[in-house]
């Protein structure tokens, strides 16, 4: 039995005036034409209030910094300290288990500002059998990786981390290490950026045996 063939539309036939025809934009109702414009100068960005100028490109230094620590129950229960995270205590079973108090995006956050300045890295100037660093606020750290930001003569332009953690999640708590992080470098809070990711459930991190993170920094020439 032969059967009658439905014609598709859009098959075959005419091409429709507006999307196939060879028309300028002129006759396209609705679409009015394009007026040659004459070049202009591309208007240079004006620094927000309180910031100082744009510096030259080679006045810049770029670093990153990466850490990670294993999580363990926390004492007596184990071998772990108390979740702290940007100098944030957090309330969590496990901890990180280190010679300080294993704050691992302000360790990634030295690594990253004495990486700029090609300095040696947070283990090589904080020894972890140094009786004095033993549970030391991490903050310390930090302050001290800025003094020598400062020392070479540069100063920090923008923050941007991110901590990869399964559990507790970081975002309760993102405002509150932003401000840490700005306050010790001295930056406004809107140039330091925290970012919160789990690991899937896959690998070490993934299963809540591990923090890990990620921080890079841009230093100028003051
Ligand atoms: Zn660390």
């Amino acid at each position: 039995m032969a059967r009658k063939r439905r014609r598709q539309p859009g098959s075959g036939g005419k091409p429709h005036p507006k999307t196939h025809g060879k028309g300028s934009r002129a006759d396209r109702p609705g679409i009015p034409p394009v007026k040659p414009r004459r070049a202009r100068a591309v208007p240079r960005p004006s620094p927000a209030a309180g910031d100082t100028p744009a510096p030259a490109l080679a006045d810049l230094r770029i670093g990153h910094g990466y850490d990670l620590h294993r999580l363990e129950p926390i004492a007596p229960a184990g071998p772990g300290r108390p979740l702290v995270i940007g100098g944030v205590r957090m309330e969590s079973p496990a901890g990180p288990v280190a010679h300080s108090d294993g704050d691992v995006l302000y360790h990634a956050l030295v690594d990253a500002l004495l990486g700029a300045l090609a300095l040696p890295d947070i283990g090589q100037l904080f020894p972890n059998d140094a009786k004095e660093n033993d549970g030391r606020d991490s903050a310390d750290f930090v302050k001290a990786a800025v003094e020598a930001v400062r020392h070479a003569g540069y100063r920090v332009l923008n923050v941007d981390a991110t901590v990869v953690l399964e559990r507790p999640k970081l975002g309760p708590i993102k405002g509150e290490i932003r401000g840490n992080i700005a306050g010790l470098l001295g930056l406004a809070v809107e140039r330091v950026n925290v970012k919160g990711k789990t690991h899937e459930r896959v690998d070490a991190v993934g299963e809540g045996r591990a923090v890990e993170a990620h921080v890079v920094v841009l230093l100028a020439k003051v």
